[in-house]
This record gives structure tokens, C-alpha cells and sequence, in this order.
């Protein structure tokens, strides 16, 4: 490891893993830590690998183009690369009449944010798609899909590394302190403690990427940037229930997420979920009394699941920057030269749709940097 680096990259999730590729193509020597043994540990794989279309977020937020930007980059490489997708499609169904309102103004936003393959579903037309469904209406994305996310972070992780990124695994930043321009990193790793120089600092932490931006000097508070945790579980569904329903049906979404969805996967299984529950430390467990709520939520729209045939299955965390209650936030990607930190760009709240947006938020970054 030298004295003194150009770009040092915090966290290897996909979202490093992206930037990282993207800045080392642009021909700067490029460093990743990352706390785990390997990457992509965290909720890069803990998630429901859909490629969104991009019709949740008010137009001109960061996390409308740079979905839509990367759900058409995603589906490029996979069929590229040789990455299995499957372009499915979505419906998001209204499951009473109170709901067709909500249906309309969706398709609204879709539209407004560029997604202009939208239809609207008549009740006949829903079970024409998707026989064993129930719904009073539904909206059609015939560009929503899901994809193997573990290939993606693999492949990104093996050109990174052909473009001259290194990866520095099992290593956690515990301090940046400002050195002029640039900023002296300290690093744990089992041997114990160092520091380094880096040019430019590129905070992808995640979970942890507010108290990155606090470690770096920013007042996080005053910045709007303190991260709250919001727990999604899955549960999945026995393999009786296999291409019952080929489509991802999704209700109308709730306040902290995109609403307990049916997902097929690419390997068959049926999956239920994520759930949205604040709550204040990272614990991974999949609570089986939840199992009602699940099944409350599910039934209204998928009449044929039984409850005894629902177990629990896996869990993710959002790092949300919006609390219980508290209004839309978008993405923040921010370089803070203006904040008084040259050469510190902060990646903080990547929720959903992150994992969709990755390749433009890669991107985004690099343009910042030239
Ligand atoms: C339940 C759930 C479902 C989702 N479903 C979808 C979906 O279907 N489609 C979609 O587009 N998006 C989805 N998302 C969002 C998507 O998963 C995230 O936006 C994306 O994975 C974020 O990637 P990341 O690299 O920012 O974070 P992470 O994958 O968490 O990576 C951050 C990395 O930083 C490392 N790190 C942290 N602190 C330090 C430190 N001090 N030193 C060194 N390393 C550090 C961590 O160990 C970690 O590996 C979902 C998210 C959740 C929780």
C-alpha cells in the first residue's frame, strides 16, 4: 500500500464496486476498502434484485434519471455480459377503489420521468396477464425485471480490477483528517492501525456512509444527512407456488418502501416481501411472527396463498435519510468543495433504487471528478 494515493474509495457494496470501475476506466489509480472479507456483503445482496423502471420518484430527483439512466445501461450489460435477467415486467395493482387514483398518478410520474411504455389495466385486462391475481385495476411496466445481482457485483469487481483497482478487503476506515487538499485515511486492519494520503476521497459506505461524512468533518445533522435503518424481510412461499404468477405484482406503495411485492426469482423460488420497519441497530434476523402481516398484506391481491405455506426467508436494511413519517429525500451525491471539503464526495441514503441506478450513479461520480 503506498504512502500516497489518488482516489480512495470507502466501501465495496455495488455502488464502490460501480464508481470503482468507472474512475479506474478513466485512467486514475483508484484504492477500495472494505471493512467484510470481500465485497458486496452488505445490502447489495441483501435486496430483491428488480430493475426498476423508474416511475416512483418526483421528476428531476437524482433517483428518477439516474434509474431510468441505469435501469437501460443494467439491461445493456447483462445482455452484454452474459449476466441473466429476465425483463418480466411489473403490475402494480389497486386492490380497491380508493387505490385507482393512486394507479394514475403513478402512471403520471412514470411518465413524466421518461418512462413512456405505461399502460393502465382495465380488472379484465389484469386477469387477462395474470389469471390468479386479484385487483380492481392495475398499471403495466413492461420494463421492470430482475436480474443476478451476484454476477453483476462480480463482474463489476473483476473489470474493476483489470482496469488497475485495487481492493483492500478486511480493512476498516476509522479517521479522515484534512491534509491541505487532500486527506490522511486511517485504516484497521488484524495487524493493526495505518494512515495514508488520498488525492480524493469517494465515501460509498452505505450503512455506515453518515458517519463516514462525520468522520470526515461534515456536521451531519446540518447537512440533513443522519441515516435512520429500515428493516425489509422476506418471506417465501413453498414451491407449489411456482409460475402461479409469472409477472413481479406489486401493491400501491406504502410510506417507507415500495410495498410487500410477489417476486419469482431467477431460480424459481417465490418470494414475498420487503416489509418497512424502522428500527435502531442492523440485525438480520427474519422475525417469523411477522408471518401474519405478511400474509394480511399478500392475501388482498393473491387470494390463493395460504398462510402455513409462508417461512421466513432473509432480511436487508435501508439506509434511509428520511424518517418515520417524513417526507421524500432523495439520493444524496454530493462533492462538498462548497461545504468547505475539496475533494470529498459523499454517497449517502442510497436506498432503493440504488442497485438499478448503480451504473449511473458510477457515473454521475466520475463526471464530478473531471
Ligand atoms: C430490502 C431491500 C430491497 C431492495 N431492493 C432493491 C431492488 O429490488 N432494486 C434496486 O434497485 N434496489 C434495491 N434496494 C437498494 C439497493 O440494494 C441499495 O441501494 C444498494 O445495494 C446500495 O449499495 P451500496 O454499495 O451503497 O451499499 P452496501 O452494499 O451496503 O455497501 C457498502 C459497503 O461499505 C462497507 N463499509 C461501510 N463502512 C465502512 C468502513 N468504515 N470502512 C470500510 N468499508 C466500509 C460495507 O462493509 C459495505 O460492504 C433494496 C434495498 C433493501 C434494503
Amino acid at each position: 500500500m503506498p504512502a500516497e494515493i489518488d482516489v480512495a474509495i470507502i466501501g465495496a457494496g455495488v455502488i464502490g464496486l460501480a464508481t470503482a470501475r468507472e474512475i479506474a476506466q478513466r485512467g486514475k489509480e483508484v484504492f477500495v476498502f472494505e471493512k467484510n472479507r470481500t465485497f458486496g456483503l452488505e445490502t447489495s445482496s441483501r435486496n430483491s434484485e428488480v430493475i426498476h423502471a423508474g416511475i416512483y420518484y418526483p421528476e428531476d430527483s437524482l433517483k428518477a434519471k439516474l434509474c431510468v439512466e441505469g435501469k437501460n445501461l443494467l439491461y445493456e450489460l447483462c445482455s452484454k455480459h452474459n449476466i441473466t435477467y429476465r425483463k418480466s415486467g411489473k403490475i402494480v395493482v389497486a386492490v380497491d377503489e380508493s387505490d385507482i387514483d393512486w394507479l394514475e398518478q403513478l402512471y403520471e410520474q412514470g411518465r413524466r420521468n421518461g418512462v413512456d411504455d405505461l399502460v393502465l389495466l382495465s380488472q379484465v385486462e389484469v386477469k387477462k396477464l395474470e389469471p390468479n391475481i386479484e385487483a380492481r385495476a392495475g398499471l403495466l411496466s413492461p420494463s421492470s425485471g430482475i436480474f443476478d445481482s451476484h454476477s453483476l457485483l462480480k463482474f463489476l469487481y473483476d473489470q474493476a480490477r483489470e482496469e488497475g483497482a485495487a481492493f483492500v478487503f478486511g480493512t476498516e476506515v476509522i479517521g479522515i483528517e484534512r491534509a491541505g487538499t487532500k486527506y490522511k485515511v486511517l485504516i484497521k486492519d488484524r495487524d493493526g492501525t495505518s494512515a495514508f494520503i488520498a488525492h480524493i476521497v469517494v465515501n460509498c459506505a452505505g450503512l455506515n456512509s453518515d458517519r463516514i461524512a462525520q468522520l470526515a468533518g461534515i456536521d451531519i445533522v446540518k447537512a440533513g444527512y443522519r441515516l435512520h435503518y429500515c428493516k425489509g424481510e422476506y418471506f417465501s412461499l413453498n414451491s407449489k407456488y411456482r409460475n402461479i404468477v409469472r409477472k413481479l405484482i406489486y401493491p400501491t406503495p406504502d410510506q417507507a418502501g415500495h410495498g410487500i411485492h410477489w417476486r419469482q426469482a431467477l431460480d424459481g423460488r417465490v418470494l414475498l416481501g420487503p416489509s418497512a420497519r424502522y428500527v435502531e441497530a442492523i440485525d438480520y434476523a427474519v422475525d417469523e411472527t411477522h408471518k401474519q402481516h405478511f400474509y394480511d398484506s399478500a392475501k388482498k391481491f393473491l387470494p390463493f396463498v395460504a398462510l402455513e405455506d409462508l417461512a421466513p426467508e432473509s432480511a436487508g436494511i435501508r439506509p434511509k435519510l428520511q424518517g418515520p413519517g417524513e417526507p421524500f429525500r432523495d439520493f444524496v451525491i454530493a462533492h462538498e468543495e462548497k461545504a468547505g471539503f475539496p475533494s470529498l464526495i459523499n454517497l449517502v441514503g442510497i436506498e432503493s433504487p440504488g442497485l438499478t441506478a448503480a451504473l449511473a450513479i458510477a457515473r454521475y461520480v466520475g463526471k464530478m471528478m473531471s
